[in-house]
């Protein structure tokens, strides 16, 4: 089946063709490995065909990425910021066409395709500042006449390994970073967003060419999980950047920690929404429904548990249950959509399993609960009624699946929000100080994402993006992530004529 002329002249737009090589190797497209198709979850239709990359391709690329270093990272910080700036501009340009990509390609709706692009820029603008700002401390030294400060350097290469629900944001909360400190990015997208991976790369591939820079220095590979291993494997690239489930991350972060290389993981979430009895219920309705339905469940900050407060249990179900009745499901790029399809045929097969599942161990189904017969990989938002034991609950089921239940007091719902194996993202609606500090606090939540009064997911990129637990433990785009980019030295140097010794050692 193919795609509409209309539709290729949308696709020539952004650099695409139907057929495309899936490897910017050396500032060349080039692959030599197997040509795949790619499909539009709403109708499972070819969009185009990409050639994904060998292994000789891979060699190949990093070979001449690792050459690319040596050029990289002697120009100055704020010169690669300048590069990053330009990059920027190059997506703004594009966002309109490079949104709807997101959206054709991954399944999301529009407007979450185009708040993805946006996400990129933001991250652009964001370390285009930082790259001014890679400072080191003065450390106050215990011998006279010495002085001790610390100094960051790049790494070399960074991998960057990305999953499908994301498949340009996570590749900028990386890239920016990297690049501005003085790294050059091997990316690997996911094998079924190639044409995202591609159109992304072909601008930043642009921008460089127009500085007369190496191509090298940005290489990607369209490929699959053993160009992932690949890149976890390869000891010319010190840190391994990995988003996608615990089970793939945690292999990839053996064969990273075996070679000592550093790894960067950003896995899965299970993430809790606490509703208290002095809470807005409104402003929690709208929230839960945006966490828990927004890109069909499948964000890695999706709210998958509610706990509501007994005394306001059934009032809020019955909103919400209503809200998720006339949810507009359908075509994403369709104005009025709030809920496209999920992204696989495997993905929508994963729901129709889970739901089985969550039956066999007593849950009610309250609304939803269905797949929609139809070409795409459409699912119904379902709400599901289950004891907060069953074992189903601790598990990432990537759809929109909110399971809920019941509690009566603060310290009983904190501890069900940590009893998950993953520690992502979670929030609290209340209105009374005190527990909004307990939640924060020591006691509180033991997620990277801590909330309040907002949904589980929509994190701005100015904080640390991470979590804890299964998810990996890794922090990216804000705060201080950037130090994860580089390597710290910690310089003493002596200007005076003696050699005093720390901690006042006397050496003969
Ligand atoms: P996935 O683990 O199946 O794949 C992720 C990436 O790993 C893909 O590029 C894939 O090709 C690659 N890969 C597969 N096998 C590999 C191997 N053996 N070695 C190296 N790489 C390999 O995940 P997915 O289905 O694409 O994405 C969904 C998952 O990602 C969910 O669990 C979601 O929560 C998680 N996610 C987490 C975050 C976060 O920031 N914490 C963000 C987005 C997605």
């Amino acid at each position: 089946m193919g795609f509409a002329k209309k539709e290729h002249e949308f696709l020539s737009a952004i650099g695409l063709a139907p057929e495309n090589p899936g490897g910017f190797i050396n500032g060349n497209w080039k692959a030599s490995g197997p040509v795949i198709s790619t499909v539009t979850p709403s109708n499972n239709q070819e969009i185009a065909k990409v050639t994904e990359v060998s292994m000789e391709d891979y060699e190949e690329g990093l070979r001449s990425c690792n050459e690319a270093v040596k050029t990289w990272k002697t120009l100055p910080a704020p010169k690669r910021g300048e590069i990053v700036r330009q990059i920027g501009d190059a997506l703004r340009e594009k966002l309109q066409h490079l949104g709807k990509l997101v959206s054709l390609e991954m399944g999301k709706i529009l407007a979450e395709g185009i708040g993805e692009v946006q996400e990129v820029i933001d991250m652009c603008d964001y370390a285009v500042g930082l790259s001014r700002q890679l400072n080191g401390s003065i450390i106050p030294s215990e011998r006279p006449d010495h002085m001790m400060f610390e100094v960051w350097n790049p790494l070399g290469i960074v991998g960057v390994i990305t999953a499908f629900n994301f498949p340009c944001a996570v590749l900028g909360w990386n890239a920016c970073i990297a690049l501005v400190c003085g790294n050059c990015v091997v990316w690997k997208g996911a094998p079924t967003t190639p044409l995202v991976t591609i159109a992304v790369t072909k601008l930043i591939a642009e921008v460089l060419k127009r500085n007369n820079l190496p191509g090298a220095i940005f290489t990607a590979f369209c490929g699959g999980a053993e160009i992932g291993e690949a890149i976890a494997k390869d000891t010319r690239i010190p840190l391994v950047s990995f988003t996608g489930s615990s089970k793939v991350g945690s292999k990839v972060q053996q064969i990273v920690t075996e070679r000592f290389g550093r790894c960067l993981l950003e896995l899965s979430g299970n993430n809790a929404l606490i509703v208290m009895d002095d809470a807005d219920v409104g402003l929690a309705v709208r929230s839960i429904f945006f966490a828990a339905v927004g890109t069909a469940g499948q964000r890695c900050t999706t709210c998958r548990r509610l706990y509501l407060h007994e005394s306001i249990y059934q009032n809020l179900l019955d909103q919400l249950v209503g809200l998720y009745k006339q949810v507009k499901i359908g075509d994403p790029l369709e104005k009025g959509t709030l809920v496209g399809p999920v992204h696989t045929k495997a993905s929508r097969e994963n729901f129709e399993k889970g739901i089985s599942t969550i039956k066999s161990q007593g849950g009610k189904i309250l609304t939803g609960g269905s797949v929609i017969e139809s070409d795409g990989n459409f699912v119904q938002p379902t709400i599901v009624e289950i004891a907060s034991n069953a074992s189903v609950v601790k598990e990432e089921l990537f759809g929109p699946v909110l399971y809920v239940m019941k509690f009566k007091t603060l310290e009983e719902a904190i501890e069900l929000n940590n009893s998950v194996p993953q520690g992502l993202s979670s929030s609290i609606f209340t209105s009374k100080p005190g527990t909004i500090f307990k939640w924060i606090g020591p006691h509180g939540s033991d997620c990277g994402i801590v909330n309040v009064n907002i949904p589980t997911n929509g994190a701005e990129i100015g904080g640390a993006f991470g979590g804890e637990k299964a998810t990996g433990g890794g922090r990216e785009a804000g705060s201080d992530s950037w130090k994860q980019y580089m390597r710290r030295s910690t310089c003493t140097i002596n200007y005076g004529t003696e050699l005093p010794l720390a901690q006042g050692i006397n050496f003969g």
